[in-house]
């Protein structure tokens, strides 16, 4: 039970035994542990001279959750719930010490137990939603019995994690100890009678209020379908015993775990964490920033300001003269605003982060910085000129990173003469939400700068994704592929809207035509101008979106798009733009056909997967799941299809490659399938397994 390499050790303190779960680096429920622990209470029951137990976990931990890597692999015994059942029939008093995360298993072992004590940083929750699960140990079950079907419905549905004092307040820990954990637990363990969960009454609840919990589950539903399966457990709580209730969460659980939804899911929680990883750069060391500065204030400026000073960054944000670095005081002011108005942040918060903000258009105060961020127009000449400035002004070893989101990394560092130090930092709108930030690595760019990128990215929560540097990088190389072959799709007969609709339909939160909308017309429209010189000329140019353009129709902001929109900003199909494509497909002698939404989405995915496995072949990208990593985080791919080079191996890739064929017959140059999908499909390999 207790040997020194078992990840479970047990002492005694008088007549109570204290269990405490030592498995680095989160006490994840792997195998080992649920083997000692099991075996620990099934002794320490049978010990006739042990009157009660404590479960916890060394230095603040208790139990962050299941060992996600075992769940890819056969079950190996004991299970989770055979741990959990040994736990509530012991017949000894059991209290759980949770000084840190109690999540998922971790907390369904805590509702086993008798008395729930926390620290003050404890974290309580079922988070099984998350990974596309419903808990399968009794936490749905449990958790209504203690706090009702209404909340249990709405924690288990958005895997919601609980601080100490909300758990307090809601029932699930019976008190916060602010001093020493264990010992507060070695005091009240004499006193803890047997109370287990599974024999309480679920709670009659306030009826309005289930309802309600009901209906905001059933819509998330849609895009997490695990939520279905957790209300309709949930409910077996409510009407039958605890025992059937079990049985039915168990077969849900076991349903779940094999699902296309649910691997897709574990498939991104790895590739999350791999992603900020960069194989040869485990020596380099990131460069200290305690201080940096944004040069340009506009959309993408504001909202960078706000995300690092919501960091706890000191941040610069430098202008072209003080009237438009007040504009950029402003447009932060703005988004601080709606996220007092959302009531994400209080009045408080939002006075100590904007003085964290100074907007100056003093050029002389970046010395001071350790790392700059340039976010000024996309135009080579102007970025050019700001690097020109910087490497003059900067401080030896400041990062100097740019925001582009196209223009050629190494073309900027060339403005310096210290091109080891430049990177980009490519935020994604509305800056200070979007979780995705590529660092993008130039042909000369240091290993600790890129480690300095990292650390940055995390320190403000972004999940990082390294990209080398190419047109578009990773994200928006492959979005600009897509988009094209959106287009084709229109000019060859689908409907804009029909095109949005099968996206929808496939996951995606909006089609993109309504995101071109969303974002502006204009941008687009300025670069396909700016490159019209060195097109290939043999690639197929869909001229419609430059019409509407002609027409001012510049997305949502004139009202007018793709989409009509009217004064409230529903939008509508617009009969001028129904002719002006039907004018286009005319002036080209194309006979339109139709499109199933199947079609469309193979498609379109066939389409991202071939883009993506060009930049995978360049190095552009480190890995097939990275590019998942950009996609799910920055461009609304649906989680639960994990990605389009996961999606592309769940379709098989000979398939896919069929596809590409079609999509090539669509395109012309330019859409070539990718000697890599090829290979791949030919050797009956998969992007996953690519090396
Ligand atoms: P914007 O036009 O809203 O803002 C640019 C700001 O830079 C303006 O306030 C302007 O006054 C300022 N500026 C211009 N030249 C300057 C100079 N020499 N010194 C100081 N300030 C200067 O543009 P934006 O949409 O915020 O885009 C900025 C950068 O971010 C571009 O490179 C763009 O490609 C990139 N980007 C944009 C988005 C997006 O969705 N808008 C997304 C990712 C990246």
């Amino acid at each position: 039970m207790s040997t020194s390499t078992s990840p479970v050790q047990v002492h005694r303190h008088g007549t109570v035994a204290v269990i405490t779960i030592d498995h680095p680096p989160v006490n994840a429920l792997s195998q080992a542990v649920r083997q000692g622990l099991l075996a620990a209470v099934r002794k320490l029951d049978a010990d006739s001279s042990v009157t009660a137990l404590v479960i916890t976990g060394v230095e603040g931990r208790f139990i962050a959750g299941a060992d996600i890597r075992e769940m890819n692999q056969p079950p190996g015994e004991p299970l989770l719930p055979d741990v959990v059942a040994a736990i509530d029939a012991c017949t000894k008093p059991l209290i759980a010490a949770i000084g840190g995360p109690a999540l998922g298993a971790g907390l369904e072992i805590a509702l086993a137990c008798d008395a729930r004590l926390g620290g003050p940083a404890a974290q309580l929750g079922l988070t099984e939603i998350r990974l596309g699960l419903i808990p399968g140990a009794g936490g749905t079950q449990r958790l209504p019995r203690l706090v009702g079907v209404a909340r249990a419905v709405s924690l288990i549905g958005e895997g919601r994690v609980l601080k100490a004092p909300e758990a307090h307040d809601l029932g699930l820990l019976d008190e916060v100890v602010t001093g020493d954990l264990l010992v507060a637990a070695l005091e009240r363990a004499p006193h803890v009678a047997k109370r287990r969960v599974s024999e309480l009454p679920v709670p009659r609840g306030d009826a309005a209020a289930e309802a309600l919990a009901f209906s905001r589950a059933r819509k998330a539903a849609k895009s997490v379908p695990a939520i279905e399966a957790a209300i309709r457990v949930i409910s077996a709580a409510h009407e039958g015993d605890f025992a059937s209730g079990l049985a039915q969460e168990r077969a849900a659980f076991l349903a779940l775990r094999g699902s296309s939804e649910a691997r897709a899911l574990r498939h991104l929680f790895f590739a999350e964490r791999e992603a900020g990883k960069v194989p040869g750069m485990a020596e380099a060391v990131a460069r200290h920033v305690a201080m940096v500065a944004v040069i340009g204030a506009g959309t993408m400026g504001a909202g960078i300001a706000v995300a690092l000073a919501d960091a706890g960054l000191p941040v610069m944000l430098v202008e072209r003269d003080d009237t438009a670095a007040s504009a950029g005081l402003s447009r932060v002011r703005d988004l601080y605003e709606r996220q007092v108005k959302s009531g994400r942040i209080s009045e408080a918060d939002v006075a100590e982060r904007l003085g964290r903000i100074l907007p100056t258009s003093d050029w002389s105060c970046l010395a001071a910085a350790d790392l700059i961020v340039e976010a000024a127009f996309e135009d080579m000449a102007v970025k050019a000129d700001i690097f020109r400035r910087l490497d003059a002004v900067a401080k030896s070893g400041a990062v100097l990173a740019t925001n582009t989101s196209y223009l050629d990394l190494d073309a900027i560092a060339a403005a310096t003469c210290r091109p080891q130090d430049v990177v980009g930092l490519h935020f994604f709108a509305p800056a200070h939400v979007m979780k995705l930030l590529e660092v993008v690595r130039g042909r000369a760019t240091a290993p600790e700068v890129i480690a300095t990128a990292l650390t940055l990215a995390r320190r403000a929560g972004k999940q990082p994704v390294v990209a080398g540097n190419c047109d578009g990088f990773i994200g928006n190389r492959i979005y600009a592929a897509y988009r094209r072959h959106a287009e084709y799709l229109v000019e060859d007969g689908a409907a804009p809207d029909a095109v949005d609709a099968a996206l929808e339909a496939y996951g995606f939160a909006m089609g993109i035509f309504t995101v071109s909308d969303m974002s502006g017309l204009d941008i687009a429209f300025a670069m396909r101008k700016r490159r019209a010189a060195t097109r290939d000329s043999r690639e197929r140019y869909v001229a419609i979106p430059d019409r509407l353009c002609e027409l001012q129709r510049l997305g949502r902001k004139t009202n007018a798009g793709w989409y009509a929109y009217d004064a409230a900003g529903r939008k509508s199909v617009d009969p001028l733009v129904t002719q002006l494509i039907a004018a286009a497909r005319a002036e080209k002698g194309i006979v339109p056909r139709t499109f199933t939404a199947l079609e469309i989405q193979n498609r379109l995915l066939a389409v991202m997967a071939n883009e993506g496995a060009k930049a995978l072949a360049e190095g552009v990208a480190l890995r097939a799941s990275d590019i998942d990593v950009v996609f799910v985080n920055g461009y609304g791919f649906p989680r639960t299809k994990g990605g389009p080079m996961w999606a592309a191996d769940q379709m098989g890739l000979p398939r896919v490659l069929a596809e590409m064929k079609a999509a090539q017959e669509a395109g012309g140059s330019g859409s070539e399938p990718a000697p890599l999908l090829v290979e791949l499909a030919r050797t009956g390999r998969s992007f996953a397994d690519w090396h």
